[in-house]
């Protein structure tokens, strides 16, 4: 338990020194605690700190694990146009059909988040309190991924349309500045999913017809609104840094109509969701009598794996938060 303490405390410091980007992740987690029955709340209420520390955990790991990378996202208009039905939802039949290379290689969200479901069922089952939290935080990183729209496409950060950085604009700066002001996250209760795997696709679809939206109404204001006034030097987690500027923020918000404070509403309703489904099809634990929370040693290693890997890397590459 001391370990758990101690590394908790580490954890803490880290996350409050490096993850800056995270704040929407952590957020969601949060938030659909509250969607749960009583009967779940009782749980996770008491541990909502871990999991919304942890919900970056899936982050922190692209740093350690090559693998990682393609489970946060599916670049799904590389198989044609929408609805994109040549491509098989079940990923057997994907990767008979464009090669287990290609699949990965677009990446591979809806099929990772199914896993991570049968995982979390089965911890459920085991009644193992450690495993619960560890993968209750880290699905709801998943799901959380799966509802942005420029997760669902190749242009992922503008990269192709001379629009770098609209990536962390669009799931970091817009709720960095608006959520806790403007955005409202009371928002129902948790559902049962019959069927995870067409509820998961559908959320991608949704995604991925929204990516266009995003880029384009951005690119639309750039043209408005001189690069003076996109940019400024504002204050972020306490330093001064140049950044998409407020006012700009503000506009892109507007013109999207409401969008980020959907897809941040769905996917705390799909989390909550997805969590509570796990516990029905488990036969509903009695979470009051657990077995006691304790971290396996080999999850206290990859925590601390974790949080070097974050902390030592270049902040480069694919953006992801
Ligand atoms: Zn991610």
């Amino acid at each position: 338990m001391k370990r758990v303490l101690f590394f908790s405390a580490c954890c803490l410091l880290t996350i409050k020194s490096f993850c800056w980007g995270f704040y929407a992740h952590q957020r969601i987690n949060y938030f659909s605690v509250f969607l749960l029955p009583p009967e779940m709340l009782v749980f996770y209420k008491p541990n909502i700190q871990f999991l919304s520390d942890h919900a970056v955990d899936p982050d922190k790991r692209r740093y350690a694990l090559a693998s990682e990378a393609p489970r946060h996202y599916i670049d799904i208009d590389r198989y044609g146009e929408f609805p994109f039905e040549e491509l098989p939802t079940r990923y057997d039949s994907a990767i008979k059909k464009f090669s287990e290379d290609t699949v990965v290689a677009n990446g591979i969200a809806p099929w990772w988040i199914q896993t991570m479901q049968a995982r979390l069922t089965n911890a459920f089952k085991e009644k193992s309190a450690a495993k619960i939290l560890k993968l209750s935080a880290e699905i709801g990183h998943y799901v959380a991924d799966a509802h942005v729209p420029l997760h669902a496409n190749s242009n992922h950060d503008g990269q192709l349309t001379g629009q770098k950085g609209i990536h962390a604009f669009w799931e970091s700066r817009i709720p960095e500045l608006l959520a806790e002001k403007e955005f409202d996250f009371m928002i129902g209760k948790a559902h049962y999913i019959s069927n995870i795997s067409k509820f998961i696709w559908t959320r991608v679809l949704e995604s991925a017809a929204e990516a266009d939206s995003v880029l384009q109404n951005e690119a639309a204001l750039t043209k408005k609104l001189s690069t003076d006034r996109k940019f400024a030097f504002e204050e972020r987690n306490g330093k001064i840094v140049r950044q998409y500027s407020s006012h700009f923020t503000v506009a892109f918000n507007d013109e999207l109509k409401g969008m980020v404070e959907r897809r941040m509403q769905m996917a705390i309703a799909s989390t909550a969701s997805f969590w509570y489904t796990a516990w029905i099809d488990a036969g509903q634990p009695d979470l009051k009598h657990l077995q006691p929370l304790a971290f396996s040693e080999e999850d206290l290693k990859e925590f601390e794996v974790l949080n070097a890997a974050w902390k030592n890397s270049s902040l480069k590459g694919r953006p992801h938060e």
